[in-house]
């Protein structure tokens, strides 16, 4: 993707050259223009305007990138089916998915319908109302890998819009034209010179790297057209693969608004503050929104287990009750880009950061300075004993998430702490065990220990052994729509 990006540099630059008198000018003029172009090619501004709702099916693959089983490609994929329904209108939004891929399987769907919006889990078989429903942060990404709403907030958005250049990638060449979206960061749109119609995408995340879309085979639909083929890049490496199965024009979407009776009502889901939380003398969980790290007073230092993301703001309510002592530890459960996030953090702490032996590599990647990244590789099973206190930390992989799975066990307190495996919902009972639980569970009764509690790095909520007996009885609503 580099080439694409320079090539596309090197476009304005001789068109700044050419105009350096009104750039500016001609240049919004350009992109006026290819916006007007591209609007003819994707059924023309009347079938545009006149796009009230539209109902898309699709079948997706997912490339787990960093989130496979193992730490290297080939990746693992995860399968989906499922469809997106949008009325324009009346900004209702509904999208749906079932699959299953890393352990996980999956039935939910989301209605943002104003006062009626919902979280659905067929699988659970509970529905919960959403407390403030957004349909542009919801409907974004559906817009945005949906090339007739896609031109259709460009023209809307055209003022916001620049002409970038003339590229040429793998022998065709394309208009490129920039502009920003209502949420997230601004998008590069690829139009064809001779078809005109929409073929790539792109957006940079800061951080994160370059997403780039691909739109192919395009079929009309009440004479607009729409692609049947979706490709998504990430930083170059295709992520996922979509086939658009079947697209509905203008008919009323009320029937995939509709609650099914038979789902049970759960609270609404409440935002989770930052919070420190004692789940034994000199032992915490200390997270909010959906991450979480578990700290242990070790007497002259302190344990740290978990590596996801806001691990300094962790550290920092940690400070707190420990004072200045040190983190000499900092364990990672395993390889997953989102448990990664905190090498940073415990690297600049100057901790040691456990990991299992074969995620060595992936910690150090992840590291500021990989090379000088204190680590301490486990292979099957370390022991800390300090301060009057006893953690062992054990390989319990494989499971059906990750080839290799670090948890933290205080024997005296009978607590574990894990990652990605078994966590409770922040309300209600745990839903029926995914596949990634029960190897979970019997990656457990493998290990001759006793638990008690199962603390998680997605979970404010502790489970119980029952909780997880339970999950593991619990029966699944509905496999499937
Ligand atoms: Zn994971």
């Amino acid at each position: 993707m580099k080439t694409i990006m320079s090539l596309a540099i090197a476009g304005m630059l001789a068109l700044s050259a050419a105009n350096a008198g009104n750039f500016t000018e001609k240049n919004s003029a350009k992109a006026k223009k290819i916006i007007d172009l591209a609007v003819e090619a994707h059924g023309g501004e009347a079938l545009l305007e006149q796009l009230d709702t539209l109902v898309i099916a699709n079948e997706t693959v997912n490339h787990s990138v960093d989130q496979s089983r193992g730490t290297e490609p080939p990746w693992d994929t995860t399968e989906n089916k499922g469809y997106s329904a949008i009325d324009l209108e009346n900004s209702i939004f509904v999208t749906q998915s079932a699959g299953s891929g890393g352990g996980f399987e999956n039935n939910s769907a989301t209605i943002v319908n104003g006062a009626e919006s919902y979280r659905l889990n067929y699988r659970a078989g509970t529905v919960a109302k959403i407390a403030e429903p957004d349909f542009a942060t919801t409907s974004g990404p559906f817009v945005r890998v949906t090339p007739p709403l896609l031109v259709r907030t460009l023209k809307e958005r055209e003022a916001n819009a620049h002409y970038l250049g003339e590229v040429e990638v793998d022998g065709e060449s394309f208009h490129v034209v920039g502009f920003s979206m209502t949420v997230g960061p601004a998008i590069n749109m690829y139009f064809d010179t001779k078809s005109h119609v929409l073929r790539r995408s792109e957006r940079m995340f800061p951080n994160f790297g370059l997403v780039e879309y691909r739109f192919d085979d395009y079929e009309k639909t009440d004479g607009l057209p729409f692609n049947k083929t979706f490709t998504l890049y990430l930083n170059g490496d295709v992520n996922v693969e979509r086939k658009i199965t079947s697209v509905t024009v203008n008919q009323p979407i009320d029937r995939y608004t509709k609650v099914d009776e038979r789902l049970a009502s759960i609270p609404p889901v409440e935002p989770d503050p930052l919070a420190r939380k004692e789940l034994a003398e000199g032992v915490w969980l200390i997270g909010g929104s959906g991450t979480y790290a578990m700290f242990v007073d070790m007497g002259e230092y302190v344990f740290a287990a978990g590596g996801t993301g806001g691990i300094p703001d962790r550290i920092e309510l940690l400070r707190e009750v420990v004072g200045d002592k040190p983190i000499r530890y900092g364990m990672l459960t395993h390889h997953h880009s989102d448990h990664v996030l905190g090498v940073s953090a415990y690297e600049a702490e100057g901790a040691t950061v456990i990991a299992a032996k074969a995620h060595e590599r992936i910690a150090r990647r992840a590291a500021e300075d990989g090379e000088r990244l204190k680590v301490k590789a486990v292979d099957k099973r370390m022991v800390l004993e300090d301060g009057g206190r006893r953690v062992e930390i054990l390989d319990i992989g494989p499971t059906a998430h990750t080839e290799h799975l670090l948890v933290a066990y205080l024997p005296d307190e009978e607590l574990i702490f894990e990652a990605d495996h078994f966590s409770m919902p922040r309300v209600g009972p745990a839903p029926p065990a995914v596949t990634s639980t029960q190897t979970f569970a019997e990656a457990l009764a493998r290990q001759d220990i006793e638990v008690s509690r199962i603390a998680s790095a997605h979970s404010p909520r502790v489970a119980t052994m029952d909780d997880l007996a339970r999950a593991l009885e619990a029966e699944v609503f509905q496999a499937s729509r």
